[in-house]
């Protein structure tokens, strides 16, 4: 990937910590650190999804630590386990360190006395599982009213393991006026609605599965009329069997068509902002039981689903970002299983193919459909050329405007 364009310089690091980064012998950053230490550093809040293994811990003690080198504020992050906890304070221990920042390991299975007097030494950095850390609240030993960083780490994890209502309670304790970064590898329903509830309109940063390349996945490309996408997806749900996860572009899309399909009896369910939590956590455990055949999202929806086994990825519409191209592929063709996701394109949208080609370095073989008439990319929609070529109106507007109608 471009991975080894990527540097540590640029993203905002203070000199002393790019140095304690060339002592680590980290020479340059992982995608995710790459997008998010600069947003971090900015004071974002951020969500970020990505699997384990891709340096999310570094991404964000990073700037954590830059951020607390020039104030006394604290960061809390709460992770799932004691042997994250160690792992995670580790790595704030080593950034952290040249700035006399200390960091305090509260876990459970060693003795309350000991974390109460680590405590008493003023670290700034906690590193915590809820448990412990609301038992040290109760001894009043964990006072939270300097934290101005709050980090969910592994937040899928927490969740599996039952800690949400011990999330809340510490959410709620926490000063409002703070920082707020969760990371997960998958973006479960619950999550969302922490999200919701408790951070302020997050950034989301995204990297796609590692091992999602393009070549596990075949594509094709249907350059369509928008009036005949509903028939061509007819057609094309009528010749697969399993099960297929559909991308559209808003959420009144995703709507129209999950009851357009229902309507044809197809097992169709939707998920996208506009379904209350339950609906969605329905939807997503109806098609993982294979209740329902057919889902339906928005992009950021479907933001780490985390479904295995999906043997068709239809992009009714193409993504307003062709990274989310990738994004939406890496639901199908896992575990060493071939893919099959197909794409529909307006005549006007040859920009985006070409777009997404670039990202996934490679081309989308254009297919046609016997019963569907064939359309093609409007050559017109160029922007003109130099020599003072310009589209004459007519035609191609005339096509464009009705693709795009509805
Ligand atoms: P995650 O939290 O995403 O599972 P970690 O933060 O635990 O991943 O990082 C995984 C491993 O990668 C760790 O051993 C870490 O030291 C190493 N690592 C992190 N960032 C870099 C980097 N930029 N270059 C090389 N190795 C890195
Ligand atoms: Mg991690």
């Amino acid at each position: 990937m471009e991975h080894s364009n990527l540097s540590f310089y640029g993203l905002g690091i203070a000199p002393k910590i790019l140095e304690i980064i060339e002592q680590l012998k980290f020479q340059t950053p992982t995608p995710i650190q790459h997008k998010a230490i600069p947003l971090i550093a900015e004071g974002k809040d951020l969500m970020g999804i990505a699997q384990t293994g891709t340096g999310k811990t570094m991404a964000f003690a990073i700037p954590t630590i830059q951020k607390m080198a020039s104030t006394r504020d604290k960061a809390l992050v709460l992770v799932p386990t004691r042997e994250l906890a160690l792992q995670v304070a580790e790595s704030f221990t080593k950034i952290g360190r040249p700035f006399g920042i200390k960091t305090a390991v509260l876990i459970g299975g060693e003795p309350v006395r000991d974390q109460i007097r680590v405590l008493a030494g003023n670290p700034r950095v906690w590193v915590a599982t809820p448990g412990r850390l609301l038992d040290l609240m109760e001894q009043r030993k964990a006072p939270l009213h300097d934290v101005h960083t709050l980090i969910l780490d592994e937040a899928d994890r927490m969740f599996d393991m039952g800690f949400a209502p011990q999330i809340e309670q510490i959410l709620k304790s926490v000063p409002k006026e703070r920082q707020t970064l969760l990371f997960s590898a998958t973006m479960p329903p619950e999550i969302f609605l922490i999200v919701k509830r408790h951070m302020r309109m997050p950034t989301s940063v995204e990297i796609a599965p590692p091992g999602t390349k393009a070549e596990n996945v075949t594509h094709e490309l249907f350059i369509v009329r928008q009036d005949m996408k509903r028939t061509l997806l007819d057609k094309i749900l009528n010749q697969y069997r399993g099960s297929v996860l559909l991308f559209c572009r808003t959420k009144i899309g995703a709507h129209r068509i999950a009851g357009g399909l229902k309507q044809r009896n197809h097992r169709a369910a939707e998920i996208h902002s506009d379904r209350s939590l339950g609906q969605r956590r329905e939807a997503l455990e109806g098609f993982k039981s294979g209740k329902y055949r057919i889902l339906i999202a928005t992009d950021i929806a479907s933001r780490g689903i985390d479904v295995k086994g999906i043997e068709l990825v239809i992009n009714y519409d193409l993504p307003d970002d062709p990274e989310n191209y990738i994004h939406r592929i890496g639901r199908t063709g896992r575990a060493g299983h071939p893919g099959h996701a197909i794409s529909f394109a307006t005549a006007d949208q040859k920009d985006e193919v070409n777009n997404i080609e670039r990202m996934i370095k490679g081309t989308l073989p254009i297919s046609t459909h016997p019963d569907i008439p064939p359309d093609a990319f409007s050559a017109a929609y160029h922007p003109p050329a130099k020599g003072g070529f310009r589209p004459r109106g007519g035609s191609w507007s005339a096509r464009s405007f009705r693709g795009r109608r509805r």
